[in-house]
Parts: C-alpha cells; sequence; structure tokens
C-alpha cells in the first residue's frame, strides 16, 4: 500500500499531528492490508459521496476506505553526511511515497526552536538540502558508472547520463529532482534511480490554536504558500494542537466543535484528502444490500487490477465490471433507475477505472 510520510524539524508539531492521526485512526481490523507499526497511522479517507450512497442502497454496513501515514522521526540536519540516525531518516523517507513536510508557523515562546527563532522559509530549506545532498551524492556515482560507457555511445548510456548530468546541475544549485524538467522517456530513467527529491510534496503550515480563523494574516503562512507555489506544491493550513483535541471526539461532538471553532473541516480531513490525491489514490465504490463500501485504486490502473484490490479471484477470474458513475448513480435515483436510463456500462479488461465509479465485478471462480 502507499504510504506517505511525515517529516519536519524538530519541535514544529509532527508528533501532536501523528497523535492526532493515530487517535482518530481507523480500526484497522477493516483493513487488513495495512502495516501494523507503531509509526504507522491508519486513517479513513471522508467522503460525502459515500453517505449520499448509503442513503440511496441502505445497507447494513458502510465501510470507507484508508491508507497509511508514517511518522518519520529522526535526525534532519547533518543527515546527508551522518551515519546512524541520520541515515535512518533518510531512509526511512526513502521507503515512503509522498512526503509531508510540517513546518512550524505558531509561535510560543515557551517552545525552543533549533534554530531560534520562528523562520519556516528557512526551516524547509534544512530539510530540503539534506535531501537534495543525498540525491547529489546517488547521481555522482551513477555518473561515474555510465560516464565512460556514455563516451563510448552506448545508447542507454547516453539518455541516462543526459538525465543525470541535468539532475546534478539541478543540485548544485539547490533545486529539488521534481523541479527538473525532463521528457517522459527521461522521466522512466529518473524513476530508475529512486531519488529523494522526486518524491511528491505538501506543506504543512502548523498554525497555533487562536490562528485557525485568521491565517490570511499569519505572515509564516504566506511565506510558505509562496515558497509552494514556486514548487507548483499544496500546502494544508492545520494547528496540529487543535487537531489533537479534535480526534477525542467522535461524529456529533466533532462537528460541534468544528462550529464552534467557525471551520468547515478540520485541519486533518483536509491533509488526509490532499495527501490522497499527492499519492495518485482515487476511489471507486461497490454498493450491495450487505455492504456500501469505497475503495482505493491507483490512478491508471484499468478495471482487473481494480478488481483485485478486492480479491485476487476477482482480477484474475475478471469478466466485465457493471460500472455507473457515482452522479448518474445520485440523479438516477436508485440503480434500476440509472439501469432503466442506460447509465449502467459493461466495461471489459481495458477500462480505466474512474474516480466515483460504482461497481459491480462479475467474475469466474
Ligand atoms: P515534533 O518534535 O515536531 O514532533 O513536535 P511536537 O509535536 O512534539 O511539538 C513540540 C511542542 O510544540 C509540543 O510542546 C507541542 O505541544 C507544541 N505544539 C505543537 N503544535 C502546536 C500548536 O499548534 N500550538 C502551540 N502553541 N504549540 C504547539
Amino acid at each position: 500500500a502507499l504510504t506517505a510520510g511525515i517529516v519536519g524539524l524538530p519541535n514544529v508539531g509532527k508528533s501532536t499531528l501523528f497523535n492526532a492521526i493515530t487517535q482518530a485512526g481507523a480500526e484497522s481490523a477493516n483493513y487488513p492490508f495495512c502495516t501494523i507499526d507503531p509509526n504507522v497511522g491508519i486513517v479513513e479517507v471522508p467522503d460525502f459521496r459515500l453517505n449520499k450512497l448509503t442513503e440511496l442502497v441502505n445497507p447494513k454496513k458502510t465501510v470507507p476506505t484508508a491508507f497509511e501515514f508514517t511518522d518519520i522521526a529522526g535526525i534532519v540536519k547533518g543527515a546527508s553526511k551522518g551515519e546512524g540516525l541520520g541515515n535512518q531518516f533518510l531512509s526511512h523517507i526513502r521507503q515512503v511515497d509522498a512526503i509531508c513536510h510540517v513546518v512550524r508557523c505558531f509561535n510560543d515562546d515557551n517552545i525552543t526552536h533549533v534554530s531560534g527563532g520562528v523562520d519556516p522559509i528557512s526551516d524547509i530549506e534544512t530539510i530540503n538540502l539534506e535531501l537534495i545532498l543525498a540525491d547529489l551524492e546517488t547521481v555522482m556515482k551513477r555518473i561515474q558508472r555510465v560516464e565512460k560507457m556514455a563516451k563510448q555511445k552506448d545508447k542507454d548510456a547516453v539518455t541516462e547520463f543526459e538525465v543525470l548530468t541535468k539532475l546534478r546541475d539541478a543540485f548544485e544549485d539547490e533545486k529539488p529532482a521534481r523541479s527538473v524538467e525532463l521528457t517522459d522517456e527521461q522521466q522512466k530513467t529518473l524513476k530508475t534511480l529512486h531519488l529523494l527529491t522526486s518524491k511528491p510534496v505538501l506543506y504543512v503550515a502548523n498554525v497555533g490554536e487562536d490562528e485557525l480563523l485568521n491565517v490570511d494574516q499569519n505572515k509564516y503562512v504566506q511565506q510558505v504558500e509562496e515558497l509552494a507555489d514556486n514548487e507548483k506544491a499544496e500546502v494544508v493550513v492545520i494547528s496540529a494542537k487543535v487537531e489533537s483535541e479534535i480526534a477525542e471526539l467522535d461524529g456529533e461532538e466533532k462537528e460541534m466543535f468544528l462550529e464552534e471553532l467557525g471551520i468547515k473541516e478540520s485541519g486533518l480531513d483536509q491533509l488526509i484528502k490532499a495527501t490522497y490525491q499527492l499519492l495518485g489514490l482515487a476511489t471507486y465504490f461497490t454498493a450491495g444490500e450487505q455492504e456500501v463500501r469505497a475503495w482505493t485504486f491507483i490512478k491508471g490502473m484499468k478495471a482487473p487490477q481494480a478488481a483485485g484490490i478486492i480479491h485476487t479471484d476477482f482480477e484474475r477470474g475478471f469478466i466485465r465490471a457493471e460500472t455507473v458513475s457515482y452522479d448518474d448513480l445520485v440523479e438516477s435515483g436508485s440503480m434500476n433507475g440509472a439501469k432503466e436510463k442506460g447509465k449502467v456500462r459493461l466495461e471489459g479488461k481495458d477500462y480505466l477505472v474512474q474516480d466515483g465509479d460504482v461497481i459491480h465485478f462479475r467474475f469466474n471462480v
């Protein structure tokens, strides 16, 4: 399963946020594919469409879909040079598929900032630089290997050498791999390098609990947004402290609390949705009388592969996917209504599953 790693300098609010994640946490019994590990938190993906489908179908049970966050602790500064803990930090990042970078945007004189004052841009640069230096090392090693073959005009080596030198130049300018423009062909080479700075990133601006309502006036948030804009990355503003309080409440209590705060959606819910997108994930639904359920698939999956997420038998014996889009189903009022209107399609093995599809798989056992 794909996972997003939570990184950040010490004292920015990572543990507070991660505690909120595990508190709010999903019951792992429902999600046997999820990892059981103290550093992994399973979150359910909030999706109003699931509530609507439940109203329509009135099933015995409704199950949201889920995915994982990984808490990446460890020493940051000097990690690229470091042995032990620093290396561990980097190798944990290597294992995740996207990065949620938590940045301190709250003022609190009682909580020491590792480098003196609150300065989100410098914080971001500190971490990014460690990742860039580690990638530079990877790339330089690789250059040594292929340079000779490239000079002998070995075709693959020439292609790879081009990519490597482009990356090296970017790293020497302290720019991450994701900022380097590459052709589709070159992207393939990039993938084989497993670099840290080619992973997608979003920034989590952690503001003080009393600042949630006037985020617009928070100059730290503005700085983070500007930096993110340049990188075409997203920013989610949260107050980790508030999230850890919200996480202790259930359904109705939570809604009342949010209303009191004057916010529509908790920061954690926003973060979950944004991270889901960042990981390239999307949702299809199954809707039967027993169970209405959301399933996570990776964008670009074809119907048999998506069916395999429910059960390997579904993939192996795949015949077809009876599919209706969520919007068509809701507009028709019922599955039968959708059938009468001709909105239920019979899709074959080459069908690219779309976010919001409601699917009934037919398969041979
Ligand atoms: P980590 O080192 O990044 O894991 O940071 P922690 O989550 O341990 O937070 C460091 C300190 O900052 C703790 O004392 C938290 O209670 C505090 N903290 C975290 N988020 C907030 C916040 O939104 N507002 C305030 N005032 N303090 C916070």
